[in-house]
């Protein structure tokens, strides 16, 4: 495996893992790379098997893309993590929430309408799927607790950042305090575009509001976790727009039919990671 900065002092590292003879890029968060009970990968749209305009990783099965296709470019990311399985949902830019304790993944064999998963059970790869919208990791390193949350703008005005905090701390006894939280790349405030704000955005949100029409969900990303007891200098962003990327990830807004590229966080045994 080999790292190299995306730009000097980034803290969002590019990675490439060789499986099946292919190179599979992902990006890691240096501070979430750092945790021994960690390992999570925020996967692009290279390094799969799907054609145009799914080249190549997609990852959306409610896309025309192959079901075979999508299935082998999850096997592939289930394999560079090392996870025992992956688990994802049927979301739907709800405010819902699903746990998983140990034992219980057999409950997720058919996928359920959530838009956030957590889970303290080693092995367990949470997947998001995401084509602008943002995927939130939210790490608690003291009771090794970790969910992986969707966020678009529906989430954001449903709050379900706030409502993952809050079951992580009633469900599994977790301190926001000490919760680490990584937003990856998605729509950011340069194609934040909402001409349509004043019917779907309630008035607090127009703090956020960059130039005419235009919203910094990130910042709002991060106001919402601040809100809800999440220190802000433990919250990383990539800062990176996926419309501005489509070189590497998938973009609704720039592309209308694609695909939808992943974000995994897993739980590992104590003491064991890739590297
Ligand atoms: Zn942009």
């Amino acid at each position: 495996m080999t790292t190299s900065p995306t730009v000097p002092g980034s803290t969002f590292v590019r990675k490439d893992c060789v499986v099946d003879g292919r190179s599979v890029p992902f990006f890691r968060f240096a501070r979430l790379q750092a945790q021994p009970t960690l390992s999570h990968g925020v996967f692009t749209r290279r390094g799969g098997v799907s054609r145009p305009p799914f080249r190549s990783l997609n990852v959306g099965s409610r896309t025309s893309d192959r079901p075979s296709s999508v299935r082998a470019n999850l096997e592939r990311i289930r394999r560079v993590l090392g996870a025992g399985e992956l688990i994802f949902l049927e979301q739907a830019h709800s405010r819902e929430l699903v746990s998983i304790r140990r034992g219980e993944a057999d409950r997720l064999r058919e996928p359920v309408e959530a838009d956030g998963l957590i889970t303290d059970t080693p092995g367990l790869g949470l997947v998001i799927k995401q084509a602008d919208c943002q995927a939130v990791i939210l790490f608690d390193p003291v009771r090794r607790v970790v969910a992986n949350v969707h966020c678009g703008w529906r989430g954001s005005v449903a709050n379900i950042l706030g409502a993952a905090v809050e079951r992580m701390k009633r469900e599994f006894g977790c301190s926001p305090g000490d919760l680490l939280a990584a937003v990856g790349p998605s729509l950011g405030p340069c194609c934040g575009e909402f001409k349509g704000y004043k019917e779907i955005f309630p008035r607090a949100f127009r703090a956020f509001m960059v130039r005419p029409d235009h919203f910094d969900l990130w910042a709002l990303s991060g106001a919402q976790l601040a809100a809800a007891g999440v220190n802000p200098s433990s919250v990383m962003f990539a800062r990176v727009c996926t419309r501005c990327r489509t070189d590497l990830f998938f973009s609704y807004r720039g592309e209308g039919d694609t695909g939808r590229f992943a974000t995994v966080a897993m739980i590992t045994d104590f003491g064991f990671r890739i590297s």
